[in-house]
């Protein structure tokens, strides 16, 4: 019998699951299992009539097109303070892309401007351009750099708070500023999919630690993988920037 149990929360995956962002959650729970933790998931999804967080460790909330985003936000609304309760807290909430820019103040459907959870203080102002391709970042988070996919009209735009990482090769939160995503307590948002998970080993798992640190405070570290396959994906596509760094 497992130990050790991270339960995670899928918010709407009927709705939010682009660019295979159901492989980030399989990462997730793959290397809790590899390393004998158990890992639950239980999701909510349109036909759902609540949402509870209680004995959540992991809150997930993906990508999808701006109609599903926009139906998204509007059933979260009742739960934003009961959102912003779990992050104060130090609950650990990840957003990719459409999941990314609900967790702002505000973000375009088409050329609505429409209300975000404002869970953070940040926001999305449209460009006229999608930023479409490969994005790789360094981090402070990971020794190997970062590689994901981006497609997002959205520019966000995060004021003082941490990004996720710097761009190198792409546009990331709004191709000017040469930032990518944002880290606030134990927040991690990010533009990008692919999914970035499995091919972001080191990634996946900083953000397992802090799970497991929250839920048991005597929580060492985790167990070493095997990590040859996901880290030649990674190099693969960080090679084929090299030398076109911006
Ligand atoms: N809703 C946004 C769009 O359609 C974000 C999509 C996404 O999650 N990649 O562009």
């Amino acid at each position: 019998m497992p130990e050790q149990t991270i339960h995670i929360l899928h918010l709407f995956p009927d709705l939010l699951n682009l660019y295979g962002d159901k492989g980030n959650l399989a990462a997730l729970c793959k290397r809790l299992t590899w390393r004998g933790i158990e890992a639950t998931v239980t999701t909510v999804t349109q036909d759902s009539k609540e949402l509870s967080l209680d004995d959540v460790d992991i809150v997930f909330l993906g990508g999808g097109s701006d109609r599903e985003q926009m139906t998204v936000a509007e059933r979260l609304m009742p739960y934003k303070q009961a959102l912003k309760d779990y992050v104060e807290q130090g609950g650990v909430l990840l957003g990719f892309c459409g999941g990314f820019e609900l967790l702002g103040t505000s973000w375009w459907a088409g050329d609505i401007q429409t209300d975000g959870l404002g869970i953070l203080d940040i926001h999305a102002e449209r460009g006229e351009q999608r930023f479409i391709g490969d994005v790789v970042l360094s981090s402070d988070w990971t020794e190997q750099p970062i590689c994901g996919f981006e497609n997002h009209p959205g520019r966000m735009q995060i004021g003082d708070y941490q990004p996720l990482g710097k761009v190198i090769a792409g546009h990331g939160n709004d191709g000017v500023s040469a930032l990518e995503g944002v880290l606030y307590k134990n927040v991690f948002a990010t533009y990008l999919h692919g999914p970035l998970l499995p091919k972001n080993p080191e990634l996946c798992d900083s953000i397992l630690t802090r799970a497991l640190t929250k839920k048991y405070p005597d929580f060492a570290e985790l167990s070493p993988l095997d990590d040859t396959l996901e880290l030649a994906a990674n190099r693969f596509i960080v090679q084929n920037f090299s030398g076109n760094e911006k």
